[in-house]
C-alpha cells in the first residue's frame, strides 16, 4: 500500500510518517531529504542553485539511498553520508530554488516512484498526493499554524523533540529567525509553478497545531481499515 503525507515544513509530517511507518510496518520515504541532497551536492560542487541546467544535471546523476539506522535512517547521496549536512541553514536556503526546477523534480519523482514499487511505503513531502502517487491508498495533508511550526523546528534544532515530549532551551530571537525562514520557504514552495505545495482534493486534512503527537498518529491510522489492521497486528 502507499500512504502519502504532505504539508509545510514543521507541520510534524516527518515524525508522524516515521511513527506510522513503525507501527504499521511500512517503509518510510523522506522526499525532502532527496531535494536537500541535491541542494547540498550543488553547493559542494560550486553549482549555483539558480542555474537550472546545471542543477538538473546534478540531480540526474545523483544516486540517493536511505540506510536503516536504529530508529532512524541515514541519507547517502553519491556514496557520501550526508545525513547531518543536509539539515544546515545553507542547504535550507538553497533547497527552494533547486526544488522549483521542473527538471530536478522530474528526476526526483521518477526515483520516488521506483521506491514506491518496492512494497508498502509511506512517503512524505509536498507533492506526494498530488503528483508522485495520485492513486495513493491514503492521503493526508498535515498543517499547523506558523507559530507552532516555528516552535517545533527551533526545539528540534536545540536538540529536543516535541513529538517525544523532549524539550530544549530556545531563545525568543532564535524562534523568530526560524519563523521568518520558514514563512519564506513556505511562500516559495506554495507559489512556484512546478508542483506547488497544496492539498490533493481527496486528502484528509489534519491541523496539528493543538493536537498532541499521539493523537495525530492515531488520526492518520484511523483513516484506513488497512492501516488500523496493520497497527493492531504490530501491537500484538
Ligand atoms: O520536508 P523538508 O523541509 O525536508 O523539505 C525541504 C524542501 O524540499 C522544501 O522546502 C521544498 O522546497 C522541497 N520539497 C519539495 N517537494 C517534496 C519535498 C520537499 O519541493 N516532495
Amino acid at each position: 500500500m502507499i500512504v502519502a503525507i504532505d504539508g509545510p515544513s514543521g507541520s510534524g509530517k516527518s515524525s508522524v510518517a516515521r511513527e506510522v511507518a513503525r507501527r504499521c510496518g511500512l517503509t518510510y520515504l523522506d522526499t525532502g531529504a532527496m531535494y536537500r541532497s541535491v541542494a547540498h551536492a550543488c553547493l559542494e560542487r560550486g553549482v549555483d542553485p539558480a542555474d537550472d541546467a546545471a542543477t538538473a544535471e546534478v540531480a540526474r546523476g545523483l544516486a540517493i539511498e536511505f540506510l536503516p539506522d536504529g530508529e532512524g535512517q541515514r541519507v547517502i547521496a553519491g556514496g557520501e553520508d550526508v545525513t547531518a549536512q543536509i539539515r544546515t541553514p545553507e542547504v535550507e536556503r538553497a533547497v527552494s530554488p533547486v526544488s522549483a526546477n521542473p527538471a530536478v523534480r522530474e528526476a526526483m519523482v521518477a526515483a520516488q516512484r521506483r521506491f514506491g514499487e518496492t512494497g508498502d511505503v509511506i512517503a512524505e513531502g509536498r507533492d506526494i498526493g498530488t503528483v508522485v502517487f495520485p492513486a495513493a491508498d491514503v492521503k493526508v495533508f498535515l498543517s499547523a499554524s506558523p507559530e507552532a511550526r516555528a516552535r517545533r523546528r527551533a526545539v528540534q534544532r536545540g536538540g529536543g523533540d516535541l513529538a517525544r515530549g523532549v524539550g530544549a532551551d530556545v531563545d525568543a530571537k532564535e524562534e523568530r529567525a526560524v519563523l521568518e525562514a520558514l514563512v519564506r520557504r513556505d511562500a516559495y514552495d506554495s507559489s512556484r509553478a512546478a508542483s506547488p505545495l497544496r492539498p490533493a482534493a481527496d486528502a484528509a486534512r489534519i491541523d496539528s497545531s493543538e493536537l498532541p503527537f499521539e493523537e495525530v498518529v492515531r488520526a492518520v491510522i484511523a483513516l484506513s481499515p488497512e492501516l488500523s489492521a496493520r497497527a493492531e497486528r504490530g501491537q500484538r
